[in-house]
């Protein structure tokens, strides 16, 4: 019972970030709420959670650090190289280019990995 409580807390506090959080970051959070928790356990558990699909583990390029991404709806990445944020965008356009796939490969398109790399807007900013 403890461990599906912990693992509840877990994903709720991950799902409440709007950004996307380290195992660390989520742990500081987490153990606002549940003083016992430790990091192991939030590593563990983070790690079942993307086994059950119930979140994304994002390995970003550019950044050493693995993120989680409490949104398991279809959605896109744009990485910014420079400071490594990570930035949500849901682009409708995809669903054009998998009827444009289907159509010339028969290849139905079930999932899009992708992922944007460049420059986020503070750090193009900071650059002029
Ligand atoms: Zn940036
Ligand atoms: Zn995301």
């Amino acid at each position: 019972m403890k461990f599906s409580r912990q693992r509840e807390l877990i994903l709720e506090t991950l799902r409440n970030c709007s950004v996307h959080p380290t195992a660390e970051e989520i742990y500081v959070k987490a153990k606002r709420e549940m003083a016992s928790i430790s990091l192991g356990t939030v590593y563990r558990n983070l790690n079942l959670l993307s086994e059950m699909g119930k979140i994304r583990k994002l390995e970003s390029a550019g950044n050493t650090s693995v993120r989680y991404d409490g949104r398991n709806d279809e959605h896109c990445h744009l990485v910014c190289t420079s400071c490594g944020t990570i930035t949500d965008v849901d682009l409708k356009m995809f669903s054009h280019i998998d009827k444009t796939v289907e159509q010339e490969t028969g290849f139905s398109v079930s999932e899009h990995g992708i992922v944007l790399k460049g420059t986020c807007a503070e750090c193009s900013a900071i650059k002029d």
